[in-house]
């Protein structure tokens, strides 16, 4: 499980996390809501330490995110370490980022060898493209890319999957086929954090639902609760916007 605790993060005089405290449990979906410029990219980047957090602790599985204890003082991690850390957590981003010299095949397998290669061949049957293994980037639709997208970020077994607006750079057409892929891997149980402003996705997929307002974390509930019977008003401004 993922557990964050009171972490709190900012840019200059920019408090963009204050005091966020989530925890999520293995298998489950963690939908992140929340206006633009409210910390949910930022909040991502910290689980994985892309962002260092000024306070609070992150941890995945019980392992501390960056840093490690020495009696009761806390050291940042070697780069080396850190990079270990960040490839058992997948990350999807808006734009897919795929290498576009390299076949969707070679941008999902790590290592050169069969054995990659089956497995890669098997993480791309899964997102559906299978027979797409050899075509570059420039070859498959947007929605095609994000799929390759995913199946990478499945290549080294994480632990979690942190998916940012993973839909929104794409055309509304190839939306749902994107969607389908994540709701699958929610099923077979891995363990997400997906920031998007898909709600019907949310209402359907989530565990939990959690709302971020200017850095604080005003909802965290079940769907039903969060979507249905929001407690904060700033939560209902912004749903009555995106529904
Ligand atoms: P969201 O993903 O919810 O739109 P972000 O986490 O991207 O929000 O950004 C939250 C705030 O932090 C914004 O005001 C953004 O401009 C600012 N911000 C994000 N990254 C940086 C950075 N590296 N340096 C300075 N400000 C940043
Ligand atoms: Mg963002």
């Amino acid at each position: 499980m993922i557990e964050l605790s009171g972490v709190h993060k900012s840019f200059g005089t920019l408090e963009v996390l204050h005091d966020v405290t989530l925890t999520v449990p293995a298998g489950s979906v963690t939908v992140i809501l929340g206006p633009s410029g409210s910390g949910k990219s930022t909040l991502l980047r910290c689980i994985n330490h892309l962002e260092k957090v000024d306070r609070g602790r992150v941890r995945v599985d019980g392992e501390l995110i960056g840093y490690r204890r020495a009696g009761n003082k806390l050291y940042e991690l070697s780069e080396r370490h850190i990079l270990k850390q960040r490839a058992r957590i997948g990350f999807v981003f808006q734009t897919f980022n795929l290498f576009p010299h390299l076949t969707a095949l070679e941008n999902v397998i790590e290592a050169p060898g069969k054995q990659a290669r089956e497995r890669g061949l098997e993480l791309l049957d899964r997102v559906g493209l299978a027979d797409k293994a050899h075509a570059y980037p420039r070859q498959l639709s947007g929605g095609q890319q994000q799929r390759v997208a995913i199946a990478r970020a499945l290549a080294l077994e994480p632990k979690l999957v942190l998916f940012d607006e993973p839909t929104s750079a794409l055309d509304p057409e190839l939306v749902g086929e994107v969607l389908d892929v994540m709701r699958d891997l929610a099923r077979a149980g891995t363990t997400m954090i997906v920031v998007t402003h898909e709600i019907g996705f949310a209402r359907e997929v989530a565990d939990t639902i959690v709302f971020l307002d200017e850095g604080r974390l005003l909802e965290q509930g079940p769907p039903a609760e969060v979507l249905d019977h929001p407690r904060h008003e700033r939560t209902r401004a912004f749903l009555s916007k995106v529904l």
